[in-house]
């Protein structure tokens, strides 16, 4: 018995230990995973413009299509090739958050970030004949100043892609404290609220994930590749924040980037 009270202390912290390490090998597979199904969304992705560029340029080649089916062709190619741009700006913009370089947190004001990204957002919101607006007073918090912006810009770009003509889109910056915490500190709320088609509930929460897209063929259409709200989550969670959607189908969104004052 003497000899077990020495001996049962040590076996208990290296259960413990053990304990530890499995758990850290079930974190580790789980990232592995999460790793290989993002490679592998990739190419799928990738697959689809290259084999449309390659077929159509194969025709272009044989000199069998005429003038006009030419010129059509042509234009199906640069636009393929536009929509692989886009998909690999914004695997490398994801790939780049997770350096440690380039993430420094510093003073930002929320109402000037705004102003810029809806300066930046306009002509494609004018061509959308969508309005944008910012309201609210300035307020400072501690960030990264390019992932806020990556991700306000994101979620205007999304509001005025999913937006009826005629509607307005508005950025609001306010105080609030976090719902269900009495007595919470209050925290900066970013709120991107639109008119556009919404979401249903079951989909609210899938639409964070990488490459989840409601309607695929809509997506396509507006030119969306799917990564734009993971690339959102990614930012604003790098920033110490979170994000959150409240939305009505037929009528509108609201996303809302929570931030720590
Ligand atoms: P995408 O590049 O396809 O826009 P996102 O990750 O930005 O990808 O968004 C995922 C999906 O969420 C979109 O395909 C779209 O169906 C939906 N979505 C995003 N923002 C809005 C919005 N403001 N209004 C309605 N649907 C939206």
């Amino acid at each position: 018995p003497d000899c077990y009270r020495e001996v049962a202390p040590l076996i208990e912290r290296i259960e413990d230990q053990q304990a530890r390490l499995r758990e850290q090998n079930l974190e580790l597979a789980r990232a592995d995973t999460i790793r290989r199904d993002f490679s592998a969304n990739v190419s799928h992705e990738m697959k689809t413009p290259l084999q449309i560029i390659s077929g159509y340029a194969e025709i272009i080649d044989q000199g069998i299509a005429d003038e006009a089916d030419t010129r059509t062709f042509a234009h199906i190619i640069h636009d393929e090739a536009q929509r692989m741009r886009s998909l690999i700006d914004d695997v490398l913009t994801l790939s780049r958050m997770d350096e440690p370089l380039g993430a420094e947190q510093g003073p930002v004001d929320l109402l000037d970030l705004a102003g810029s990204v809806l300066r930046r957002m306009a002509p494609v919101a004018d061509a959308a004949e969508v309005g944008l607006r910012a309201l609210g007073s300035p307020i400072t918090v501690e960030a990264n100043a390019r992932l806020l912006d990556q991700a306000l810009s994101n979620l205007v770009e999304n509001a005025v892609r999913y937006s009826p003509a005629g509607s307005q889109v508005t950025v609001t910056v306010a105080k609030d404290c976090h719902p269900g915490e009495p007595g919470a500190v209050a925290e900066a709320v970013v709120s991107v609220r639109d008119e556009g088609c919404g979401i249903a509930a079951d989909e609210q929460d899938k639409v964070f994930e990488r490459f989840y897209r409601v309607d695929k063929s809509r997506s396509k259409e507006t030119g969306g590749t799917g990564l734009g709200l993971a690339i959102v989550k990614h930012a604003v969670e790098q920033c110490g924040g979170t994000v959150e959607l409240e939305s009505t189908p037929g009528e509108g969104s609201v996303f809302r980037l929570r931030l720590p004052l």
